[in-house]
């Protein structure tokens, strides 16, 4: 089993040192996922087990094709497991009907992927109020919540401009705030940084560590940027369907331990 665990000593001086850390929030046993292709079955992950203690950020790198977005599709109940059981938040996602895996994905979990996937045609205020205004909220408390959340990614001014308005880095700083919006407890990230030049992308990575550490958030962020990855918790390689620990900084055993059976 691979533990995707912080800083993680021993019980004594954890509870000591770390008394933020908490327990697992992310389980994933004997995953396995299969698509019928063209060429014939294709199957990732041949019984993949993790976990991912609450409030880390961890980074996924792995070559194209590896099966980082699917790993997150089905963390974030967008795909289901062909074998295994995966426990996001407290809950069963691969047991979620349609229905249920929506109500999931808008209460828990936040996504931001490469492209921003704004509306074109509507505010980046109005964007930012959908999540909400899709689980009920009255339209005015909606706006009022997305107007802090513009505030919060230093939007504040531009709450009336449409996507095609804004920059590159301002659309994503938008779709974090979308992404938040419901304070979820879980930020799944594919390539946020992606689509961004490299001082652009330094900024929107700054972004993600603030909000993340003052949302108690819980991140799991695909990235090819490796020097981003080695400012996470850990960094993991996604490769032939495993998943192995990088030799970042933060990795070093000073920090914390990762076991591997
Ligand atoms: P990565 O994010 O690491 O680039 P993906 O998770 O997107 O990798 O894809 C992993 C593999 O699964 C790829 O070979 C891709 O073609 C295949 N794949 C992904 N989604 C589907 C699908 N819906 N149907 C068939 N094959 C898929």
């Amino acid at each position: 089993m691979t533990l995707f665990s912080p800083a993680v000593a021993s019980q004594a001086t954890r509870s000591q040192r770390e008394p933020e850390l908490r327990a697992s929030i992310i389980q994933v046993n004997g995953l396995e996922k299969t698509y019928n292709t063209a060429r014939g079955a294709l199957t990732l992950f041949h019984g993949l087990d993790f976990e991912v203690e609450a409030g880390a950020m961890v980074a996924i790198v792995g070559q194209s094709g590896a099966g980082k977005s699917t790993l997150l599709h089905i963390l974030g109940a967008l795909d289901t497991p062909s074998m295994g059981t995966v426990y996001c938040a407290s809950t069963n996602v691969a047991k979620l009907s349609q229905r249920e895996a929506a109500s999931f994905r808008n209460r828990e979990i936040g996504y931001v992927w490469q492209f921003h996937y704004l509306l074109p045609e509507f505010t980046a205020l109005e964007n930012v109020a959908m999540p909400l205004l899709a689980r009920g909220t009255s339209k005015r408390v909606a706006l009022d919540v997305a107007a802090n959340w513009l505030r919060e990614v230093g939007l504040e001014e531009r709450g009336d401009h449409r996507p095609g308005e804004l920059s590159g880095g301002e659309q994503q700083r938008v779709a974090l705030a979308r992404a938040l919006v419901n304070n979820p407890r879980i930020l799944l990230a594919d390539e946020p940084t992606g689509d961004l030049d490299e001082i652009t992308a330094g900024r929107v990575f700054g972004l993600i560590e603030r909000l993340h550490a003052s949302h108690g958030l819980t991140s799991i962020l695909v990235t090819h940027n490796l020097d981003l990855a080695a400012r996470c918790t850990r960094a993991f390689r996604l490769e032939s369907g495993k998943l192995t620990l990088l030799p970042t900084p933060q990795n070093r055993p000073s920090t914390g331990t990762i076991e591997s059976i």
